[in-house]
C-alpha cells in the first residue's frame, strides 16, 4: 500500500474496518461527517480491486485506499459515483 496517511487517518481506518461507515472524524476539519464510499470492484491485470473513499461532507476533503477484491463492509449502495463531488 503506497498511500501515505497520518496517524489520525489510521484511527479512522480502524473504525471503518470495525464496521463504522458514517460519522467518522475528519482528519482535517475534525467534524464527524466522514462517510465511506466505494468504487468497484474493477478488474485490473485479471485481479479485482475496489477503491474505498472516505469523504467529509463538512469540508469536502477525502482520502482513498485500494483493497484487493471486496473491501470490508462493502456496500454496492455506497457507490462513489452516486456522490456529486
Ligand atoms: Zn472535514
Amino acid at each position: 500500500m503506497s498511500d501515505q496517511h497520518t496517524g489520525d487517518f489510521q484511527e479512522v481506518l480502524n473504525q471503518y474496518e470495525q464496521g463504522q461507515l458514517d460519522q467518522l472524524s475528519c482528519t482535517r476539519c475534525r467534524e464527524e461527517q466522514v462517510s465511506v464510499y466505494f468504487d468497484g470492484p474493477r478488474e485490473v491485470n485479471s485481479m479485482l480491486w475496489t477503491r474505498v473513499y472516505f469523504y467529509c461532507h463538512a469540508c469536502r476533503a477525502w482520502d482513498r485506499l485500494t483493497y484487493p477484491g471486496f473491501p470490508p463492509h462493502f456496500d454496492e449502495n455506497r457507490d462513489i459515483l452516486g456522490l456529486d463531488i
